[in-house]
């Protein structure tokens, strides 16, 4: 990098949840600062001084085309740019490092594009950027699906032969991660499923996938490699393929949720707070959050109100917890045995079955631990079938608690 002393960031209207800073951290040595701009003042932000290259997200990407000196073929085609590098005489050329970033996702995956025909959702930047990656990997066919296009969602039959999809909408984002752009019904042929989507880390579009068995990636590995993308620009060094790929694995442990399933009484909610204890983080557990909301004990609930309404309850509190980012998540025993509370907590965190033997079970003040033999007969095959892995509870709090967290650290970006 010829000049350190240079600015670099990332520029957009709202960037509170950016990942950005801490992912230019790991690929490079510049100084990198999140610049939150009110249209207004865009354009003479990037006239500023002092800076040496800069990212652009949403909603800029395309107003800062007119406000480059030039733009990159592939800026130019794309329509859409991410990245502005600076000359030494300060004029702007604009970039588009999302292509990369798209790309990688693919490849990262094993989705093969070439020959095959490509369909994607959505008709804006990053839909034109999916469409410029899979013509140069030599698909056989490109087919935008929009809203308001000849290609819409009341035609998808007539793609029904489509093998890879990339969803290049905002449905299925945080906060509402229960969106589905379209039923995987409407393509038979699929062999692939991308999304670009990264919060939540498995959208319900590529959970969907996998459970039909089909290669599914999610929109992390696009961002971490946009990012490398531009500090190979900014730094004119190129990154290799284990810096980033070690980017991305940092990144999947710092926002992915730890999530405890198992009996109850099994200590979920002690081995969950010294789990939070060692790796610093945020610690959340569904029963506790329940009893806070309603403002009863569990059993006061089921006595008064029935099951039923603690389930009710226990979800709302499960969709908003699966919701977090980079915490430990302690579940009630039952949780994990409604399909829809399973899928939401999968989103965006590992599921860790915590054994205990069942005589050493903690039964006072649990409604449903009155026979414990059936309870388990019924409940533990749903917690292995659930699970990402097990951990065995059976001696000190710490103990359990450390293969916890190696098990997490062990766990690849997936
Ligand atoms: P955009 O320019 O706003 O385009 C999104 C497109 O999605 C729109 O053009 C629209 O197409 C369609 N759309 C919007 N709302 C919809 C709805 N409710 N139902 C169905 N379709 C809808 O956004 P973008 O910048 O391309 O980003 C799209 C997605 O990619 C976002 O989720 C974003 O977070 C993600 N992304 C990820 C990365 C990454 O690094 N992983 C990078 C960039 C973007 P029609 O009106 O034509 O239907």
């Amino acid at each position: 990098m010829s000049e350190p002393r240079l600015r670099y960031g990332l520029v957009g209207e709202r960037l509170s949840h950016s990942h950005s800073p801490a992912l230019h951290a790991l690929l490079a040595p510049y100084p990198y600062a999140l610049y939150e701009m009110p249209p207004d003042d865009l354009a003479a932000f990037i006239r500023a001084p002092g800076l040496g290259g800069l990212n652009v997200t949403i909603p800029y990407k395309q107003a800062v085309l007119p406000l480059c000196d030039a733009l990159t073929p592939r800026a130019r085609r794309i329509g859409s740019v991410n990245t502005l590098l600076y000359g030494p005489d300060g004029r702007i050329t604009g970039d588009n490092t999302d292509y990369d970033g798209l790309r990688a996702m693919l490849e990262r995956a094993g989705i093969c594009v070439t020959g095959r025909k490509v369909v994607i959702l959505g008709s804006g930047g990053t839909a034109r950027t999916a469409c410029a990656v899979c013509e140069d990997a030599g698909a056989r066919a490109v087919i935008t699906i929009s809203r308001t296009g000849t290609n819409n969602y009341d035609n998808l039959g007539l793609h029904a032969d489509a093998q890879v999809l990339i969803n290049a909408t905002p449905v299925g984002m945080h906060p509402h991660p229960d969106g589905m752009p379209v039923s995987l019904d409407a393509f038979p042929a699929l062999l692939g499923v991308a999304d670009a989507i990264y919060n939540p880390l498995r959208t319900r579009l590529v959970q969907v996938a996998r459970a039909r068995g089909i290669p599914a990636a999610g929109g992390l590995a696009m961002l971490v490699w946009q990012a490398a993308g531009a500090a190979e620009r900014f730094t004119g060094a190129p990154i290799a393929a284990e810096k980033a790929e070690a980017a991305l694995q940092s990144l999947r442990r710092s926002v992915e949720n730890i999530v405890l399933i198992g009996m109850p009484g099994c200590g979920k909610t002690t081995v969950g707070r010294a789990v939070a204890a060692l790796s610093g983080r945020a610690f959340v557990d569904t029963d506790e959050e329940v009893v806070r909301q309603v403002g009863k004990t569990i059993p006061r609930i089921f006595a008064e109100d029935g099951e039923a309404a603690f389930r009710a309850a226990e979800g709302r509190v499960v969709a908003e917890a699966a919701g977090r980012s980079g915490c430990v998540i302690a579940t009630g025993g039952g949780t994990v045995l409604a399909a829809e509370n399973r899928a939401a907590l999968a989103r965006n965190g590992r599921i860790v079955f915590l054994r205990r033997p069942l005589a050493r079970l903690a039964v006072a003040g649990r409604p449903l631990s009155v026979d414990i033999e059936a309870l388990a007969a019924a409940r533990l095959p749903v917690y292995a079938a659930a699970a990402d892995y097990a951990v065995d509870n059976d001696s000190a709090i710490g103990d359990a608690a450390e293969r916890v967290w190696e098990g997490f650290l062990r766990c690849g970006y997936a």
